[in-house]
């Protein structure tokens, strides 16, 4: 281990590009140990994985950095266990894992995050529908505190009792007090400290964003198969008509998994993008790049991932896909997949990569992808050339998806009341988008963030969650959104979990909250 800083010139933002990044250095541990005898000897430390944060959580305010990147081990594997550092990408972890034919199911988009770093803002992959976030794929962890303590944390092995966890630290025996608010009941949330009664000691550092302690070591759950999955894109000629389709698709797959049923339709994960961003796409000329047509009149496309019985084969896929209006079809996911569209009236416009067809299934996602970044271009551009005040102006919202249809109108209402383009996109099959403001003035960023947040006030009165996938970081509308969930009473609860386990407030100072 180095014990002397480098320059920390490198890690001065992250991908939320937060403004104002220094640091005192930063240090590479190899090791908890290493940690341990870091956080020691420094007054504040801001741990970083990948620096992919959308937050400003892992860009530092003058703390030393604590870079993970140094510790990207494989500890150990078995048949549905792996135990790795938390400097190791999600992508090598996952190319580790497919060498074995086994599969990290919850990973989100972003591959080049790290372990440390998904645990730590509780990550949540376009799969969450079937699979669920980060958190209950953890098993146990290896987390430092700021006084170099080193835990050794098994899932199950330590629960909190009467609304406390006790724990022996070096500086002698700790209580944590469990915060007494109730989390909303949503397929995700980065919201804060997970807290209920009887929670798990492992679940508090999970979500946590670097603020109680510093993650050295993970082992997940994996899969011990991975699926054999297909896409669709389907265009849709309103909103209704791709809800519809949405909550037809979930109610099947919910019976398929229920039932077991081999035929059954099993949707992993339904993406979806709005008008603006399919005009954003044909702008930027993605369509034709990627050899996809939209309909005119498409107002919401879907992409949908089906996963399929392993081992169904192409010919398998065609035969269904042929005649599955026919009389004497073959009964399969795939069959009942089309009848479903066409009882929607959606079967003659939709795509189906077959399984096996690599190339389409990457165009497909490219398509979605093109999105973001044609939105993301778009900022830089008006920050470059309009102000350089103006930045990302964006919600990661989820509501359950009985009232998605309702929050999509808040949405809407909220920026066309103010004049704003926005286009919307995200995973409609866990009800939660990504609002975002394509500003033409600073003055689009002002009022697209009271836009945000008189949508978490929405969110949060139709039963949702305003903070998804994210987390909350530094960013100041994300922490207004934390306090609108909780209240000034529920910040005041984390904030007493943080002064148990971080009196002297030396771990990653003023993300989720101020001091
Ligand atoms: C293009 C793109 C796509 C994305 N897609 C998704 C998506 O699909 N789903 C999703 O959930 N997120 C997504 N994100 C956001 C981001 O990738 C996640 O938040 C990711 O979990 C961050 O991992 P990281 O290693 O980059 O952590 P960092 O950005 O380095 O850190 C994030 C936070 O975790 C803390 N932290 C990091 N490592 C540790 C550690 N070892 N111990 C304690 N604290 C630590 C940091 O202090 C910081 O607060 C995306 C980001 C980008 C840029």
């Amino acid at each position: 281990m180095s014990t002397e800083p480098a320059s920390p010139d490198a890690f001065l933002e992250d991908a939320a590009h937060y403004p104002g990044g220094h640091a005192r250095g930063v240090l590479f541990p190899r090791s908890a140990a290493d940690i341990a005898d870091m956080l020691r000897r420094v007054p504040a430390a801001l741990p970083v994985g990948a620096q992919s944060s959308l937050t400003g959580g892992a860009t530092p305010m003058g703390e030393m950095i604590i870079s993970t990147s140094k510790m990207t081990e494989v500890v150990s594997r078995s048949a549905d266990r792996i135990t790795v550092q938390a400097g190791l990408t999600v992508a090598a972890m996952q190319e580790h894992l497919t060498a074995a034919g086994a599969w990290f199911p919850p990973a989100p988009t972003f591959t080049g995050a790290s372990a440390g770093g998904i645990v730590s803002t509780n990550a949540a992959g376009a799969a969450t529908f079937k699979y669920g976030s980060t958190r209950p794929w953890v098993e146990a962890l290896i987390v430092v505190l700021a006084d170099g303590t080193i835990l050794d944390l098994h899932r199950r092995d330590v629960t909190a009792h009467a609304g406390t966890f006790t724990l022996d630290t070096r500086s002698g025996p700790v209580t944590v007090p469990v915060p007494s608010y109730v989390m909303p009941d949503v397929a995700k949330r980065s919201a804060g400290y997970h807290a209920h009664s009887n929670m798990d000691l492992v679940d508090l550092f999970i979500g946590a964003e670097g603020t109680l302690g510093v993650v050295a070591q993970i082992t997940f759950r994996v899969m011990t198969t991975a699926p054999q999955s297909t896409l669709a894109l389907i265009p849709c000629r309103s909103e209704r008509q791709a809800l519809d389709v949405v909550i037809a698709l979930q109610h099947a797959s919910l019976q398929t998994r229920q039932a077991a049923d081999p035929a059954g339709i099993d949707t992993a994960a339904i993406e979806n993008i709005d008008e603006r961003s399919i005009q954003i796409l044909r702008e930027d000329g993605a369509d034709k790049a990627n050899d996809v047509t939209f309909p005119e009149g498409s107002r919401v496309a879907l992409l949908v991932q089906l996963e399929l019985p392993a081992g169904t084969s192409s010919a398998q896929a065609y035969d269904q896909i042929g005649s599955a209006l026919t009389p004497d079809a073959p009964d399969g996911a795939l069959t009942r997949f089309c009848q479903l569209l066409e009882r929607h009236s959606l079967l003659d416009v939709t795509e189906l990569a077959l399984p096996g067809d690599r190339r389409r299934t990457d165009q497909l996602i490219a398509i979605r992808e093109a999105v973001p970044a044609g939105v993301n271009r778009r900022v830089g551009v008006a920050k470059r050339e309009i102000d350089p005040r103006i930045e990302k102006t964006a919600a990661d919202m989820v509501v359950p998806l009985e009232a998605f249809g309702e929050m999509m109108d808040v949405y809407r209402r909220g920026f066309q009341a103010r004049g704003i383009d926005y286009a919307i996109w995200g995973h409609i099959s866990d009800g939660n988008v990504h609002p975002n403001v394509i500003p033409r003035s600073y003055d689009d960023v002002v009022r697209g963030k009271e836009a945000i947040l008189e949508f978490g006030r929405a969110a949060v009165a139709l039963g949702g969650c305003p903070l998804a996938e994210h987390g909350v970081g530094r960013n100041l509308v994300k922490q207004a959104l934390l306090r609108q969930l909780y209240g000034d009473a529920g910040i005041s609860e984390m904030r007493a979990v943080k002064r148990a386990l971080d009196p002297e407030w030396k771990l990653a100072p003023g993300v989720i909250f101020p001091r």
